[in-house]
Formats: C-alpha cells, sequence, structure tokens
C-alpha cells in the first residue's frame, strides 16, 4: 500500500540535498540555494509521469482540492456533486470554499455512479468531483461526457490513485483537473503533501498564485517583495523537504505497483474461492494500482460470517460500511451540520439551513459497501504472510 514502507537511502540522499544548502523555501534566495530547486523539480518529474501539462505542488491532498475548486471559481451559491464513498476530505473542501456538496451513490465499481450523476445534476452544479477510491477507477470517460454536454468541470480526486491508469492515460488527467495527495497512507508519501494536475495553463496559473497568497512569480528587479498580484490568495506552498522526498517516492512508484500487483493476484486467487463472491468491477484491470482488494458478497449476513472468519484467523478485513471517515450514513458531524462557526455556516446562511442531509440517502452505496471486504495490499508481504491469510481465506470459504 504506501511509500512509507520503501523509505530508503533515496530520500535521505535527496534531503541532505536540501539539508546542504540550508534553504527550505521552494522560492528566492537565489544564491544560497546553488540551483537546487525540490519542489519545482518534483512538480516537473509528476508532470512528466502522468503526462499533465502543468504540476502544482501545495501542503496537502485536502488543500489540492480546495485550491483546484477555487481555481475553477467555485463558491457559495454553488452545488458540487461528488459520491458519498470517500474520505471526508473530498466534501470539507467543498464546504471550505462556502459550496454545497450533493452526494451521487456508487456503482460496482464502488466509485461514482454516472446514472445517478444524471439525476442529482441542477442549474446549481459549478463542479462534479469523480474520486478514484482504492486505487482504481471512477468511469471517468462516462462522466467526463455527461459534464462536458452541460459544461461543467470535473476535478479527479485521486488522492487514493496515483499512478493507476485507463488504457496507459494516468487517472487525474481525464478531467479539467485532478488532485493527488502525499500523506502518510498514500501510495507515495512525503509525510505531507499535495498535487493538482491540469492541461489547462490559465487554470495552472491561478492555483500557482493563489497557493502563494497571490503573488505572480513573475520577475522584477525589486524580488519577491515587489512581484505583482491580480487576487487575494493564501499560504498552500510546500516545502523544499517534501518536494526532495517527493522525487525520491515518485521514481520508486512503478516498482511499488508491480509488486503490490503481484501479492494483490496472489490473495484474488485464495478470495475467489469463496462461494458467491464477486470482484470490484475494473474499468481497465491492467491500470489498477493495487493498492486495494476489493470482494463482494451476496448479502450482508454472509459478508459478515465472512469478515468474522477472517478475523479470528488473523487475516480481519476493512467493511467501509463500518468504517466512520468514508462513507456518508457514517459521518454524523456532516448530517448533524456541525460546525465551529458561531452562525452555523457553511449548514446556514442567514438564520436559515442551506440544505439538509437525510441519513437513509444512498441506499445502493450502503447495500454495495455493506456486503464488501476490502484488504489493504503491501508491497511487502512475506511467504509467511501470504499463507497465512490464504489458510483464512481457505476457512472463510467453508462458512
Ligand atoms: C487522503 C485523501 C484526501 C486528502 O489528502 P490529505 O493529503 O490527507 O489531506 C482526499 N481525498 C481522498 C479520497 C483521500 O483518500
Amino acid at each position: 500500500m504506501p511509500g512509507f514502507e520503501i523509505f530508503g537511502e533515496e530520500e535521505k540522499r535527496q534531503i541532505a540535498d536540501v539539508l546542504d544548502t540550508g534553504v527550505l523555501f521552494r522560492y528566492e534566495f537565489t544564491e544560497q540555494r546553488r540551483g537546487i530547486y525540490k519542489v519545482r523539480e518534483f512538480e516537473e518529474k509528476f508532470a512528466a509521469y502522468t503526462g499533465a501539462g502543468h504540476a502544482q505542488a501545495v501542503t496537502s491532498g485536502s488543500a489540492a482540492l480546495k485550491v483546484a475548486l477555487t481555481a475553477l471559481g467555485v463558491g457559495p451559491g454553488d452545488e458540487v456533486i461528488t459520491q458519498g464513498f470517500t474520505f471526508v476530505a473530498t466534501w470539507e473542501a467543498i464546504l471550505e470554499v462556502g459550496a454545497i456538496p450533493v452526494f451521487t451513490e456508487i456503482d460496482t465499481t464502488l466509485n461514482m455512479d454516472p446514472d445517478d450523476l444524471k439525476n442529482k445534476i441542477t442549474d446549481q452544479t459549478a463542479c462534479i468531483i469523480p474520486v478514484h477510491m482504492c486505487g482504481s477507477a471512477a468511469r471517468i470517460q462516462q462522466i467526463k461526457a455527461i459534464a462536458d454536454a452541460r459544461d461543467i468541470p470535473v476535478l479527479e480526486d485521486t488522492a487514493q490513485s496515483v499512478g493507476a491508469r485507463i488504457r496507459g492515460q494516468h487517472l487525474g488527467t481525464f478531467g479539467t483537473c485532478g488532485t493527488f495527495s502525499f500523506d502518510p497512507v498514500k501510495t507515495i508519501t512525503t509525510g505531507e503533501g499535495g498535487m493538482v494536475v491540469t492541461n489547462d495553463p490559465e487554470l495552472h496559473r491561478k492555483m500557482m498564485e493563489y497557493h502563494d497568497h497571490g503573488h505572480d512569480h513573475v520577475i522584477n528587479p525589486g524580488g519577491r517583495g515587489g512581484e505583482g498580484r491580480s487576487f487575494y490568495g493564501f499560504n498552500y506552498r510546500m516545502m523544499e523537504l517534501q518536494g526532495a522526498i517527493g522525487i525520491a517516492q515518485l521514481a520508486k512508484l512503478d516498482s511499488m505497483l508491480a509488486a503490490q500487483r503481484k501479492n494483490k493476484n496472489r490473495l484474488k486467487e485464495a478470495v475467489a474461492k469463496i462461494p458467491g463472491v464477486t470482484f470490484r468491477e475494473q474499468i481497465d484491470p491492467h491500470g489498477d494500482s493495487a493498492t486495494f482488494l476489493a470482494f463482494t458478497l451476496s448479502d450482508a449476513n454472509h459478508r459478515k460470517k465472512v469478515g468474522t472468519v477472517l478475523q479470528e484467523h488473523g487475516a480481519a478485513a476493512i467493511c467501509w460500511a463500518e468504517n466512520t471517515w468514508h462513507f456518508y450514513r457514517r459521518w454524523e458531524h456532516l448530517l448533524g451540520e456541525r460546525t465551529l462557526v458561531n452562525n452555523g455556516w457553511p449548514f446556514a446562511a442567514g438564520g436559515k439551513r442551506r440544505f439538509v442531509y437525510d441519513p437513509q440517502d444512498l441506499p445502493q452505496s450502503a447495500s454495495l459497501l455493506d456486503r464488501t471486504l476490502v484488504y489493504p495490499i503491501s508491497i511487502r508481504m512475506s511467504e509467511t504472510k501470504l499463507k497465512d491469510m490464504e489458510a483464512a481465506l481457505e476457512k472463510a470459504s467453508q462458512v
């Protein structure tokens, strides 16, 4: 699953370059840095790797979503559609820009259901955020076509799927822009960090300026203090140390994915022996980043039995319906409209509620997730570990 497993000499060497110059800031310090620009280099390499025209590094995957939404011009009064199975950061970012999150069902891809997306689009829809959950693609081409027909931008939340592709094209590059996360449990990590990619130079310019207080980064004799600005921004700048680690991690990504695919295929064979089991639908099985193995049982009762046996035999799997961070019905702080803002914003404005979430919404997603179990796949899984898991799965196939 994550880059922390293979943190090593390459990362240390990259960090040493930065420590040798003592320049931790991505801009300025021209003489002292001796030509070393790690964040810029990471951006260039990330863009080249994914095949995107531009990449903008930021402080986190959450910040990447907010910076992208802001640059797309999304704000109060707008609705943004995402799926009810994602990490909370996706809708937090929507609320952060003052817009209203609208949730779709997921389908057998465990990602956005394009049919339900059509039901949820209104005149207020300002952006659509499909999430490529757990290393595997949403029906992004279908979603993009629906959005294009209505001239709505698509932001792909690719936080969990760096390196995943559909017939060679990287997830995150199908939409108007795509965001990535490098937090400690993601496939490549910089401790904290994120990236937005886009082919649109104007959108990239807005993101670059916004993430740095509006600095226009046009060289001028007065230096950084004398740069111009077209609008106000905020600070979501990545540090040089993070950029350095990112360069080392990115160089290892393809070999990490290859190792995960091997481990995943092996476990998949063992899971396939469970009667009635089906696997998550893959748009392109070869492009899956293999960070997770998701399998679905015929009913919730069977899922519970299988889950219990696996747990008893030391091979516990995750049930996302029970996990409190990833599924709509478990987000009591969203459903309960809990905010620190005294006047109730963003759930209320002018003393009125802006929207209401029904805890019984998304029955199709609930039914799917209730029947589904998921294994995170590691890069390093010992023969003993794999054998133990296979034995547990053998037991589970008998309940
Ligand atoms: C991790 C994650 C994020 C947020 O990334 P951070 O770097 O942790 O802020 C956003 N969306 C999804 C789907 C994620 O899994």
